[in-house]
């Protein structure tokens, strides 16, 4: 109830949540006293959280940001959403994000731009700008996310979170709206990366219901949280403190590499040659994969349907131009292009070859290195409309993320720092299935 009134009160001002499912968080909450009540000791147990409105919750509204799906209410729960339900945590609701998860800045919600709640006139990030809205305002203890190419760590980095996105396969994408299959994953946006570990830990699932799934033994991300960081290996990679990172914000990120290295740690600088490349491979993969996936939405099966069509063609013409926002018809159009028959060597099979490229940087600096640490950003949050109308200038907000996706590594970011009275965040890179460590690490910080 507290959150229910929080919400009420200062979500006008914020726009974090789409749906708020009051109903449905008093009936659980109920229930999780029982539960607490018979001795439940799971610490998600009566926890209230907010679901990105891109995760299917059975009966409720799951819009993905978009007018396309504005009226889809799913007949089924995502694995992740069932988890949380598995381990007794409160829905409060489903919260905006950028329009099917594109964009940096929450600006092409269908439902409006979300703020961020450290300074207003401020984007909080993107896409789960929702996400990471609601939880730094208190509307939320903890909530869902997903990264596609930075969707977790941008945002944390904006509202001053810890926000985490495991290795590719770790966590279900049962359920979750696609945008870029290879790319996407479900992780958590919360205050505190003790937090993040408690929410990880129902987080991960092996799911046979998603094929790339992976059945790693589970970890118990609360058990190492207190190991000291004495003796670990951080790279630095000098690629990610080239021209475009603002002077403040490199000066912070290095007090805090400068921080691990008195509590015992060893700095190295290292070198991922082929960073610069990390944007455009991820602009022709990631279009491709989303031309095809919204190509399902045809006016036909889900969504919205057009009034009055002419025709079959008509129908799917007019209930898509209708529907998409500007920036998701740019990455059809891109993505389409992109996959044609004349074009599909020179750019999609071009662009999978560099992500290789990027992928084996990251295998040479593990062999030297536990993790890699950096900035998650270039700057703090951007005023509103600064960046909107320019495409190219948005897609390098991600020029820090993007390349931990391509490569399928789980990915940290934690505050570490104010520039201009505003959040910044430090990133921490890990091999894959190192969230363990990753939150150890980013725990000993705080
Ligand atoms: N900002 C990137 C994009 O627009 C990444 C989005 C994401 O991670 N979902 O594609």
């Amino acid at each position: 109830q507290h959150y229910l009134d929080r919400i009420k009160r200062i979500d006008p001002q914020l726009n974090s949540y789409v749906t708020v499912t009051e109903e449905i968080a008093l009936a659980q909450a109920k229930i999780a006293d029982e539960r607490l009540a018979s001795g439940d000791s799971n610490p998600l147990c009566g926890i209230p959280i907010a679901h990105k409105d891109i995760f299917c919750t059975e009966g409720v509204r799951t819009s993905c940001g978009s007018k396309m799906l504005d009226n889809f209410v799913p007949p089924y729960n995502a694995t992740v959403v069932e988890n949380y339900l598995d381990a007794g945590a409160v829905m409060l609701g489903k919260v905006n994000m950028d329009e099917f998860a594109m964009g940096s800045s929450n600006e092409t919600s269908y439902y409006g731009p979300v703020k961020n709640p450290w300074d207003t006139r401020c984007v909080p990030g993107g896409s789960s700008g929702g996400s990471a809205a609601s939880v730094a305002a208190m509307l939320a203890a903890g909530a869902t996310a997903t990264d596609t190419g930075g969707s977790i760590r941008q945002p944390a980095s904006h509202c001053g979170l810890t926000g985490i996105k495991p290795t590719y396969g770790r966590a279900s994408r049962y359920g979750m709206i696609a945008f870029a299959s290879s790319l996407d994953q479900a992780g958590v946006l919360t205050r505190s990366a003790k937090d993040a570990a408690i929410m990880m830990n129902s987080l991960i699932s092996f799911d046979q219901k998603d094929s790339t799934s992976v059945d790693v033994a589970k970890e118990d991300y609360l058990q190492n949280l207190e190991t000291s960081v004495e003796g670990i290996t951080i790279g630095v990679p000098k690629e990610y403190f080239g021209d475009g990172l603002k002077i403040e914000t490199a000066a912070l990120v290095q007090e805090a590499i400068d921080q691990y290295e008195k509590m015992g740690a060893k700095i190295k600088e290292i070198s991922l040659p082929h960073s610069s490349l990390a944007v455009p491979a991820y602009y022709v993969i990631a279009p491709a994969e989303c031309s095809a996936n919204l190509s399902r939405f045809d006016g036909v099966r889900y969504g919205y349907r057009c009034e009055n069509p002419k025709d079959l063609e008509d129908l799917y013409k007019r209930s898509r131009g209708e529907a998409f926002g500007e920036e998701v018809k740019r990455r059809i159009l891109v993505g389409t292009y992109a996959l044609s028959a004349g074009y599909f060597d020179a750019y999609y099979n071009k662009a999978q070859q560099v992500r290789r490229l990027i992928k084996q940087d990251f295998d040479e600096a593990f062999k030297d290195v536990d993790v890699i640490m950096g900035p998650t950003c270039t700057s703090p949050a951007f005023k509103f409309d600064s960046k909107g109308s320019d495409p190219v200038a948005m897609y390098l907000e991600d020029i820090y993320t993007i390349a931990t996706n391509l490569a399928g590594l789980p990915g940290l970011s934690i505050p570490c720092g104010l520039v201009d009275n505003k959040p910044v965040g430090l990133q921490i890179i890990g091999p894959a299935f190192a969230e363990g460590k990753l939150l150890n690490i980013a725990h000993q910080f705080q």
